[in-house]
């Protein structure tokens, strides 16, 4: 039986996991020093294109591998073992490599650290298109759908949890022969290595069965989007949930808050990472609960942020299982670099304690002198006041009863 090959694997600007490899026997070896990779590659589009770079020939950096990133699947019918560790890419004076997506995470993971006292806990929800093989599809959300593929279905949830990634759930998604695995949360960095672990597994499995999965955002124009939705809250040193506040009207607690706030304001910006290729903007829009608007709602789906309460009664798990979800994210992005460029995002608007902004349209009117000239004085503070207080009362309900609710007025 083949050994198989211990792949090293690291994540790059265009969130794909590049790898060199060698005999598992080599590994322990590899373990101080890693292996060492020119870093123009770094510079590579997804294809086979590279973009004019700092790098040359010369340089080079270590590829580490990080022990507790380790997945190992055994052989497979004919297919070799599957062996992957992740990296951190290195100078050779062991100090972190500035342009290595893993330690863009790590610098934000230390600041939330270092400031706040806090922890990210995060998990990703992964959505992909099969394709290859002979499935006929069967309709969103079925049964059909998911049994269409019982094998590939079956062996991906085992797979998964052999390799110690916590599948939650494996599902059929709205798309045809799309489906959704999501995993338990992680803390910090573990977040993003499971991500990537995550879906390295699902392509796995996916070719054991002579199939594809794919991740693109858009894998067809008219076909449904794959997010790569990343559900978060902050955890103190107790492990407790910080997140949640039952006395506000959005649940979210006045760190919470100013986090939003932050992401919101950086949010056209905070896109170029999260979001971060043309086919990225072929999936974000209205009307395709991916996120169409740069705003957060309690349950939305169609804003950038989403307020999840928990479905619990118990006030205890209430605050536990309170999170956001960050929606503009797809597989086209580094994971490290998402949760990197979000806690980024975020703590900016925490250190400048900025409130949770009521409204996107009325900060830019008032931000806009000429416009917000049109309205004399007196007009123009009353007119924004009955708007923040229209807006403070949607955001205390669910879109369908904020539809209910003016359905019956207007
Ligand atoms: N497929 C949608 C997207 O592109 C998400 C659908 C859902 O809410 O699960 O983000
Ligand atoms: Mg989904």
């Amino acid at each position: 039986m083949a050994k198989g090959i211990a792949m090293l694997g690291w994540i790059d600007y265009v969130g794909l996991t590049r790898c060199r490899a060698v005999p598992p026997d080599q590994m322990a070896a590899r373990r101080e020093h890693g292996l060492g990779w020119a870093v123009a590659g770094q510079a590579l589009t997804p294809f086979s294109e590279i973009a004019i770079n700092p790098w040359g020939p010369i340089a080079e950096v270590r590829q580490v591998p990080d022990p507790s990133t380790h997945v190992h699947l055994p052989a497979y019918d004919g297919a070799a073992p599957f062996d992957l560790t992740l990296c951190d890419s290195l100078n050779s004076d062991g100090s972190s490599w500035d342009c290595c997506t893993r330690g863009f995470a790590r610098k934000a993971l230390a600041a939330l650290e270092s400031e706040f006292g806090l922890r990210f806990v995060g998990a990703f929800e992964h959505e992909f298109t099969l394709s290859g093989g002979t499935i006929t599809p069967g309709a969103p959300f079925t049964v059909e759908a998911l049994r269409v593929a019982p094998r590939f279905t079956a062996d991906l949830a085992d797979a998964l949890s052999q390799a110690g990634l916590e599948p939650e759930t494996v599902e059929p998604e709205y798309g045809y022969l799309q489906y959704e695995v999501t995993t338990a949360p992680a803390i910090g960095l573990a977040a993003a290595d499971r991500a990537i672990l995550t879906r390295e597994v699902i392509r796995e499995v996916a070719r054991w069965h002579g199939l594809r999965a794919t991740f693109s955002p858009k894998p067809s124009l008219d076909g449904v989007g794959n997010g790569a939705h990343l559900h978060f809250s902050f955890a103190d040193g107790e492990s407790r949930n910080v997140s949640f506040d039952a006395s506000t009207p959005s649940q979210a607690s006045p760190f919470v808050q100013s986090f939003i706030a932050g992401v919101m304001d950086h949010m056209p910006a905070l896109v170029a990472y999260t979001a971060p290729s043309p086919v990225s903007y072929l999936r974000l829009g209205p009307h395709h609960w991916s996120c169409g608007f740069a705003s957060f709602g309690i349950q939305n789906r169609e804003a950038a942020i989403r307020i999840c309460p928990s479905p619990a009664r118990d006030p205890k798990r209430q605050a536990s299982g309170f999170n956001l979800e960050y929606r503009p994210a797809d597989a086209t992005a580094s994971p490290y670099m998402i949760i990197g460029a979000l806690i980024q995002a975020g703590l900016s608007g925490v250190r400048r304690q900025l409130p949770l902004p009521p409204s996107e349209a009325l900060s830019a009117l008032e931000a806009d002198e000429i416009a917000s000239s049109w309205m004399p004085p007196t007009m123009r503070r009353s007119y924004v006041d009955v708007k923040r207080l229209e807006q403070k009362l949607a955001e205390e309900k669910v879109p369908e009863e904020v539809c209910r609710q003016h359905a019956a007025v207007y």
